[in-house]
């Protein structure tokens, strides 16, 4: 029986870099098979959270509350192990074919161990075939079925950032964090990017941590939003409700 999946909670955040605050004070939650977006311009400190929440930045003050778990001060490694994902605002793979790119997302579930893997014993054969099996099914459910076997380098951006998202995927996440998924795709890659991640939420039930500078994307697949300016939040809830807070608008055209 799969296990439930966790709410995710940020306490009274902040984060200071030698006199910069780029979180002050953030506080939200994200409830399980939700999708939720933290937008704000750039500089807002979206990353800097991102960062936190998956251990990659260390928190000035505050806390992450994961699945009954402090996450505050937990290395990277071990926010993994507990079925939490990302992926990078900035890296598209370059490297190996999409099969290959999978199976590294599928190496921190594999069991058999070094040695029996390169002595090919039945048993790592077995478990390798498994984990292809799997990587494949996610390579389609992310429409990239007929690229499995191809290099990634062959491929077009978008399919590289969905290459990027498939590979988180593969450690079979409750809990993915997206940053800027679909930053640098055309409009009509943005929409399928859109539609993929909401299909992703219902289909797979887990729940989702979305950075994101596009507005329109968000309102069209986030249950809730928050949004932060220079490090502070100033609007949390619906993406209907987010959308009409003078506060929100005014940072927005701001920019
Ligand atoms: P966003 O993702 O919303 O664009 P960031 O979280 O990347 O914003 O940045 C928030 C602020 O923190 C910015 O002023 C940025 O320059 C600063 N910042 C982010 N990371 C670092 C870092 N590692 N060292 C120093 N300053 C940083
Ligand atoms: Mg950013």
């Amino acid at each position: 029986e799969p296990k439930p999946v966790p709410t995710l909670v940020v306490d009274a955040l902040t984060v200071r870099f030698s006199g910069l605050v780029a979180l002050d004070n953030v506080s939200f939650t994200v409830a399980p098979g939700t999708i939720h977006a933290l937008i704000g311009p750039n500089g807002a400190g979206k990353s800097t959270c991102f960062n936190v929440v998956s251990g990659v930045y260390r928190a000035t003050a505050g806390a992450v509350r994961y699945a009954g778990k402090d996450l505050t001060r937990l290395a990277p490694h071990r926010i993994a192990r507990l079925a939490v994902a990302r992926t990078f605002q900035n890296i598209v793979l370059t490297h190996g074919t999409v099969a290959d790119n999978l199976m590294l997302g599928r190496h921190s579930l594999t069991r058999a161990g070094f040695t029996s893997t390169a002595l090919r014993l039945p048993q790592a054969v077995r478990e390798q075939r498994r984990h292809r099996e799997r990587a494949a099914e996610i390579a389609d459910f992310l429409g990239l079925g007929p690229a499995f076997d191809k290099p990634v380098g062959s491929l077009a951006y978008g399919d590289r950032k969905r290459v990027e998202m498939a590979r988180a995927l593969c450690m079979e996440p409750k809990l993915l964090l997206l940053d800027e998924p679909v930053a640098g795709m055309h409009p009509t890659e943005r929409v399928a990017m859109a539609e993929t991640i909401a299909k992703v939420r219902d289909a797979l039930g887990i729940s989702i941590l979305i950075v994101e500078h596009d507005m329109g994307l968000i309102m069209r697949i986030a249950d809730s939003v928050t949004v932060l300016d220079f490090g502070r939040l100033i609007a949390d809830g619906t993406p209907e409700r987010v959308q009409r807070d003078p506060a929100v608008i005014s940072a927005y055209l701001g920019t």
